[in-house]
């Protein structure tokens, strides 16, 4: 019998029940008991939910109140120095102040930092390590969330991100390298499993996705002596099943398969070629755990072809020794697709969320153990594969056409950077340092409530359309008084800037509780791109011409770039995602000229996703980059010399990608670099960036408001390694999470230091 087994269901709730109740505890409307009721009722709805769609044995400990990562640190007693003692006393107090950060009666800790968890759009919180420091073990959570499953008659194998990965996804806060600490974290993972199989857990899964990563020497030897400590005594530990997903083993298969564990998990929708492989590497004797069906998105799995996969594990393995599982945790994918509303009858046929995929993979065992239940289900599949592939709204022939005669030209500007700069000067006649905002404006609860009773039909198109043209008014009027050099409409229109511009076209749908835990208690709810991209009429056009109306002074057009939709969406599995890249940068490229055409000589294409699109492996930044690059490009190299394009990316991480960044020969790039007080400069000079950048002098992310004196001292930093022809001045993201009295003060005080540097310019130029 094929054993279906899961690594993760995602804890956040089909309703978000998760959220309300952290949010209700973190209100102090809940208290810890009431939380942690909730919590169990999660548990237990999701257990019972998997067993019923067919799983033989579900996870535990996959739950979190926030994040996995966490949960390990604390659990492995990882605390920094500055939460210990609240943890004495208050430990779920301490835990969420590691997460959140905590201000409470003069205590005031800041939380750890976040970060994606790989190339997904989960954040995690890295913990904090320094050289010498000791573990221990630190309350119970996964034995007590694998005996409460045990006491609803739930079999579950517990679930623990594995000691490498863990140290590795860490930071030090010393320098030191976080895999010194291996040979002190070891023993209580050791404890752990022991208490775990004295619980009657007969396996374990230890997550270790760093092996799906290029690996140094050091990290090699570090799964060695790990596996070799946690593998050692067999009779006193449960199994151990080494779970690796996101891509391919390739050149750490070798070292895998040789590590003493009793079973392997591989992701084979991302990377099938490897199972030959890894059928040959993995010893006889071991499970294999085939991750068939797709964790990361939402499409209904080809179980045809899944089922050959299958097939061949099988014969290779005998049905004992193999399990099937989604190919990774499916905390990426939505709860159920049968609660979901919204989508029409025809795209929700073409779709999985959480619990089909754990039917689809009940009708993969079932074929694979011939139980003739399973044709239902095979056919069923093929069927609604088949409608989709014959779709008319999946295929529009125009854009297939569009992208076929793309030529390099296509992405290439008509001038180059240099003529471009003498005609946009001429164009624009700005000052020296001119100053610019990254284009949103306080999104006041005023903006949002309108949205909303718009959205519900209590505001006509017409009032709501008023309102926001008073909102645009008022904010141009205040840059104008502010005396900012080019000015933007404010975003006022725009619910999420991806949102915004799918909803708008071709190829896009949205689903009503498509949501996805981005980190903590918030979610998203990514667009589904199920379709050809086109855009039907102009988006933007209405509102940057309106503002345009209000001002002599040059008004910015802004669009949300082609990657970043991309990345920010779940995107069709019947073509590379570099197709469907660029038939979004083909949409924009037409609303692009159309801005221009409409008199808007200053155009932002943001791109802050760019840099999170990287995959896993260095070997193939470069083709990523490239297409990526390229479709950038496509969408902004439509418009003539004199118009300027912008682009804006926030965060501070440069240095790998530098070469890319510079080949988007934006004519203007905005980026994030107050947090990092201009460090990431270092990258733009050791290049020498040939355009015009705009490093961020007023931190957006912060309340704070920075006065005139930090924001000149910054720009000197800047100037100290930039030409001063060279040199922007703007925040360093949008301010729609601002209010409004900070932000005037704040921008005051930026145009107020770009005036006094120009001014010492000016007497130098004299002199
Ligand atoms: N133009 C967007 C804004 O100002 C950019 C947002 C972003 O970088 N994430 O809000
Ligand atoms: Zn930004």
């Amino acid at each position: 019998m094929t054993t279906v087994t899961n690594l993760g269901f995602p804890r956040i709730g089909a309703k978000r029940e998760l959220k309300r109740a952290l949010e209700r505890h973190w209100s102090g409307e809940d208290d810890i008991a009431t939380l942690q009721a909730s919590a169990a009722a999660l548990r237990a709805r999701h257990w019972k939910l998997q067993i019923e769609a067919g799983v033989d044995v579900p996870p535990s400990n996959d739950f979190s109140l926030y994040d996995q990562v966490l949960d390990t640190a604390f659990l492995f007693d990882a605390l920094p120095a500055r939460y210990r003692a609240l943890a004495e006393h208050e430990p779920l107090a301490a835990y969420f102040a590691m997460a959140r950060g905590l201000q409470r009666d003069g205590i005031d800790l800041h939380a750890l930092e976040m970060t994606k968890w790989f190339d997904t759009n989960y954040h995690y919180l890295v913990p904090e390590l320094q050289a010498g420091q000791a573990f221990a073990l630190r309350g119970d959570k996964p034995l007590a969330e694998f005996r409460e499953a045990k006491a609803l008659g739930i079999h579950t194998r517990p679930v623990l991100l594995g000691p490498v990965s863990f140290l590795l996804l860490s930071k030090t806060t010393d320098g030191s390298a976080a895999l010194e600490l291996l040979d002190a974290l070891l023993p209580s993972y050791v404890d752990l499993l022991a208490q775990l199989a004295a619980a009657g857990a007969d396996w374990v899964q230890l997550d270790e996705p760093l092996l799906v990563q290029d690996l140094d020497a050091g990290a090699r030897s570090a799964f060695e002596r790990a596996y070799g400590v946690l593998g050692g005594n067999a009779a006193a530990r449960p199994k151990l099943l080494l779970a690796t997903y996101f891509g391919a083993l390739d050149d750490n298969l070798s070292l895998a398969a040789a590590l003493p564990v009793d079973g392997l998990h591989v992701d084979l929708v991302r990377a099938p070629e490897q199972l030959d492989a890894v059928l040959q590497a993995l010893p006889a004797g071991r499970v294999l755990s085939a991750g068939l069906v797709n964790g990361r998105n939402i499409w209904r799995t080809q179980l045809d072809n899944a089922l050959i996969l299958a097939r061949y594990a099988q014969t290779d393995r005998g049905a004992d020794l193999l399990w099937l599982a989604p190919s990774c945790s499916l905390l990426h994918t939505p709860v159920d697709l049968t609660l979901e509303k919204k989508l029409d009858d025809e795209l929700r046929s073409w779709l999985a969320f959480s619990r089909q995929k754990l039917e689809e993979l009940r009708v993969l065992a079932d074929a694979l153990d011939g139980k003739p239940s399973a044709d239902a289900g095979l056919g069923a599949n093929r069927e609604a594969l088949e409608a989709r592939r014959r779709s008319p709204r999946v295929h529009d022939p125009a854009v297939a056409a569009r992208l076929a005669s793309l030529s390099a030209a296509d992405a290439r500007r008509h001038g180059s950077y240099p003529q471009r700069r003498l005609a946009q000067h001429a164009a624009l006649q700005l000052p020296l340092l001119p100053t610019t905002t990254i284009g949103s404006f306080p999104q006041t609860l005023d903006v949002r409530e309108a949205r909303a009773r718009h959205k519900s039909g209590k505001l006509s198109l017409g009032d709501y359309e008023a309102f926001l043209e008073q909102q645009t008014a008022h904010c141009v009027r205040v840059q104008e008084e502010l005396g900012l050099d080019v000015l933007v409409h404010g975003e006022f229109e725009r619910n999420d800037m991806v949102e915004y511009f799918g909803e708008q076209l071709e190829g896009f749908a949205f689903t009503g509780n498509g949501w996805v835990q981005s980190y903590g208690s918030r979610c998203v709810k990514p667009p589904v791109i199920f379709g050809d991209v086109s855009r039907p009429r102009p988006m933007t056009v209405r509102w940057s011409q309106y503002a345009q109306s209000l001002t002599r002074k040059p008004m910015k057009g802004m669009l949300t770039g082609p990657v970043t939709v991309l990345q920010w969406s779940f995107v069709r599995d019947d073509q590379e995602r570099d197709a469907t890249c660029r038939q979004i940068a083909l949409a924009l490229r037409d609303e692009v000229n159309d801005l221009e055409a409409a008199g808007i000589g200053v155009i932002q294409v943001d791109e802050p996703a760019i840099r999170e699109g990287l995959p896993l492996r260095r070997a193939q930044w470069r083709s990523y980059l490239d297409w990526a690059v390229e479709s950038f490009r496509i969408s902004t190299s439509g418009v003539r010399d004199a118009t300027q394009i912008h682009t804006h990316m926030c965060y501070s991480e440069f240095n790998d990608i530098i070469h890319s960044v510079a080949a988007m020969d934006a004519d203007v790039i905005s980026i994030e670099t107050s947090r990092s007080r201009m460090e990431l400069l270092d990258a733009f000079v050791r290049f020498n960036y040939p355009n015009e950048i705009g490093p961020g002098v007023y931190d957006i992310h912060s309340p704070r408001v920075p006065d005139k004196v930090e924001m000149v001292d910054l720009l000197r930093k800047a100037l100290a390694v930039l030409k001063p022809e060279q040199l922007w001045v703007n925040p360093d993201c949008g301010l729609k999470t601002r209010g409004w009295p900070e932000t005037r003060a704040a921008l005051q005080a930026l145009v107020a230091a770009a005036a006094e540097l120009r001014a010492e310019h000016a007497e130098a130029s004299v002199a």
